[in-house]
């Protein structure tokens, strides 16, 4: 049995036979075109319409966040910098093919060196290439297989079109050698609750046929698993399934104490899956996703009328709006137009809003109006605070604009250590645990050389989250979690256990957290916690918790399993 570490997003559990994903088409030949370059240009454009197109065909069968990636890949298949790119080519002589296969990679390039957000983008333009290159020699657009059985798909990276369309009768699971937790892969995978694993380096060694347990919650890929390991996937996968069809209710512990469950956003699009799944409001709704790919600032009747969108879908439930979070791995090209050096620790978050106060002030504006046209509970809050004083500005310009809750994420070890100040100036606070993990382990949680430090297990994090618990519950003052953190089953209990009154996270994570946090007491919650506060580091705490849930109930409590006991202590260091 051999054990391959990647990311793992979301708790599924997959058995099943690996088929790889077909190799790219070979780079085209360098050779001179026999063709004069205008009939070259009419080959090229006419297939890059043609794939564009498919794509916006694709798109509209597949509807939600796929439509709106399939889309942004149409526009790439005909951006008219490209056909430029493409055409001087041409002039150089080139085929259409060698023309369209430099110019994307160019584009790539570019992309790649730009990094963050724009970088995980990258492999959607070398999937455009190549369906631009196979359509013109004739070829099928480069896919996922389909065979007779069902399978589980290895790929370096998939392309958006493929994942949206995945076939989940066929597909049991899917793992991927590149991609990060914030790729399309990534992203597409937790919204259709596929079971994956990205970031798999090692899975390149897999070949077609090799028997694999996918295991998401614990971000490995068993090779020839044993008889007791299969015996132990099934067991798990079998009270997956029995939980998904069990009655969903509000998020409440063992002894009856309400944790509201809330669903994280970036459009209204999620919003009906979300009350499917038992959402019981929205705890993070995150307005930087509409705007990314504005080049001017939205007036405040575009926001106004998407924020009301929004809200309509939550009659009477708490809805948390998070302030433009733009900067580092989403920059705003209407807010962020310095280059900068380390633009995680820049102008970012509420710092680039202040940099723009008009921006805020409309922002703020276009929420306060679309409350007063909606009946639900609207909050807001501010990204990435990291000061008193930016807690105690934020909170009087939002009150002062006619919004009557506004919070601040705590996503910095300073807002943290000094929580009970900061709640002091603020209605409420919401725990950003993947910024707060990337910002108190020093890791840049864009960066696959240091994913293993960005594990909010890490007992430094938990300290911090007990920091502002602990604040929270001495000023009786709402505290949250909306980062990934609050997805995870265990870690879930655990944070309940420092002090979270409400999680929101992932639409598709309700279901295994509300299972889980029904199984303990908030006394036992609070064990689980001091257990993992007493560890060295991310894998002993969660071990240590582990331990105290299985003393607590007879089986394993979701995503968790013993596996978990014997992997590598992650993000610590000497
Ligand atoms: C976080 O940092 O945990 C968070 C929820 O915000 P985002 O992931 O959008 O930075
Ligand atoms: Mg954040």
């Amino acid at each position: 049995m051999i054990e391959l570490q990647g990311i793992g997003i979301g708790q599924g559990v997959a058995i099943g036979r690996v088929l790889r994903m077909p190799e790219p088409l070979p780079e085209p030949v360098t050779t001179r075109s026999t063709l004069d370059p205008d009939a070259e240009l009419a080959r090229a454009t006419a297939s890059m319409h043609v794939v564009a197109e498919d794509l916006e065909a694709r798109g509209e069968r597949a509807g939600g966040t796929a439509q709106e990636v399939l889309e942004a890949q149409a526009m790439m298949a005909e951006d008219p910098t490209l056909i430029e790119e493409v055409t001087s080519r041409l002039h150089k002589h080139q085929t259409a093919e060698r023309a369209v296969f430099e110019a994307f990679a160019t584009f790539r390039d570019q992309m790649l060196a730009l990094g963050g957000y724009l970088g995980e983008r990258a492999a959607d333009l070398d999937d455009v290439a190549q369906r631009v290159i196979a359509n013109l020699g004739g070829l099928p657009a480069p896919g996922v297989p389909d065979p007779a059985e069902a399978f589980v798909l290895v790929a370096h990276d998939l392309a958006p079109a493929d994942t949206a369309l995945l076939n989940l009768d066929k597909v049991l699971g899917l793992i991927t050698i590149d991609g990060g937790p914030t790729s399309h892969t990534a992203i597409l995978a937790r919204e259709k609750s596929i079971t994956a694993i990205v970031g798999t380096h090692a899975a390149a060694q897999l070949a077609d046929g090799d028997e694999v347990i996918i295991d998401a919650a614990n971000g490995i890929v068993l090779v020839a698993p044993s008889a007791k390991q299969l015996a132990e996937a099934r067991a798990r996968i079998l009270a997956r399934e029995a939980r998904a069809l069990a009655p969903i209710g509000p998020g409440r512990l063992k002894d009856g104490i309400p944790v509201p469950l809330l669903a994280n956003l970036g459009s209204a699009d999620g919003a009906a899956k979300a009350v499917a799944l038992g959402a019981e409001g929205v705890g993070l709704f995150r307005t930087e996703f509409l705007f990314l790919d504005s080049t001017s600032a939205p007036t405040v009747t575009q926001q106004r009328e998407q924020y009301e969108r929004m809200l309509r879908e939550f009659p009477g439930q708490k809805v948390v709006v998070r302030a433009l979070d733009a900067g580092a791995d989403k920059p705003l090209a209407f807010l962020n137009d310095a280059a900068e050096e380390n633009p995680a620790l820049g102008l970012r978050g509420l710092r680039a809003l202040r940099a723009s106060e008009d921006i805020l002030r409309e922002q703020l504006t276009a929420l306060a109006e679309a409350d007063a046209a909606t009946d639900a509970d609207l909050w807001v809050m501010a990204p990435m605070v990291s000061t008193v004083e930016e807690a105690a500005y934020f909170t009087a310009l939002a009150h002062e604009l006619g919004l009557k809750t506004a919070g601040v994420m705590v996503e910095v070890p300073s807002a943290a250590l000094l929580a009970d100040r900061i709640l002091a100036q603020t209605d409420f606070a919401s725990i950003g645990t993947n910024d707060l993990t990337q910002y108190t382990l020093a890791a840049d949680r864009m960066l696959g050389s240091v994913a293993a430090f960005q594990d909010p297990w890490h007992p430094a994090v938990l300290r911090l989250v007990g920091e502002v618990g602990a604040a929270g519950a001495s000023l009786g003052k709402p505290v949250g979690v909306c980062g990934e953190a609050a997805a995870d089953p265990l870690l879930a209990v655990v944070l309940v256990g420092l002090g979270a009154t409400t999680l929101s996270m992932s639409a598709s994570a309700l279901a295994d957290v509300r299972a889980s946090l029904a199984d303990f007491t908030l006394e036992q919650a609070r064990h689980l916690a001091a257990a993992a506060l007493t560890a060295d580091g991310a894998a002993s705490a969660r071990a240590a918790a582990t331990a105290i849930a299985h003393s607590y109930t007879s089986t394993a409590p979701t995503g968790t399993g013993p596996t978990v006991l014997t992997t590598p202590e992650r993000g610590t260091q000497k």
